[in-house]
């Protein structure tokens, strides 16, 4: 799923679990592969070479594309943090918590990412982990993927705000 998705839900899931942070945190981080476990939409990162036989082999080309796949990232957490902060002002939900769960539930793609440039331990077993539970399902249309991951959004953040 995007970063923003991941930010917002870890940052709701911590903020349920408000007075105890490094639960928060621990739920958060798992909250995304929970997350890629649902068939989603993902938009495509051009630096990232695939290989379909073997997940375990992509790997990044610190190439031109690099530069726009970055700012793509960039993009996507800015809107994450948006999402957040907008969960803040409107439904009150305390920021601290939902910023550490926002940290959380993006940081197992930025590890992700320091596993396909460095192919070591114990990301490799966290890569595994991260293969295993994602789901092999794609939803192909930009626009749908985004009105589903916000509709999962918008179900969790009712659940969060209502059950609080
Ligand atoms: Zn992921």
């Amino acid at each position: 799923m995007t970063l923003a998705t991941h930010e917002a839900v870890g940052g709701l899931v911590a903020a349920a679990v408000a007075p105890l942070p490094a639960v928060g945190f621990i739920l958060a981080f798992l909250s995304h592969f929970a997350l890629d476990a649902i068939p989603h939409w993902d938009y495509q990162i051009s630096s990232l070479e695939r290989n379909p036989a073997d997940p375990l082999r992509n790997r990044v080309l610190f190439g031109r594309s690099f530069l726009g796949d970055a700012l793509k990232v960039v993009s996507d957490c800015l809107i994450g943090l948006a999402v957040i902060l907008l969960f803040h002002y409107l439904a009150g939900l305390p920021l601290v918590p939902m910023l550490i769960g926002a940290v959380a539930g993006a940081l197992p793609d930025f590890l992700q990412f320091i596993y396909f440039v460095l192919k070591e331990e114990p990301l490799t077993s966290l890569q595994k982990f991260h293969v295993w539970m994602h789901a092999t399902k794609k939803i192909r249309s930009a626009l749908g993927g985004i009105v589903f991951q916000a509709g999962v959004l918008a179900i969790i953040a009712f659940l969060v705000i209502y059950c609080r």
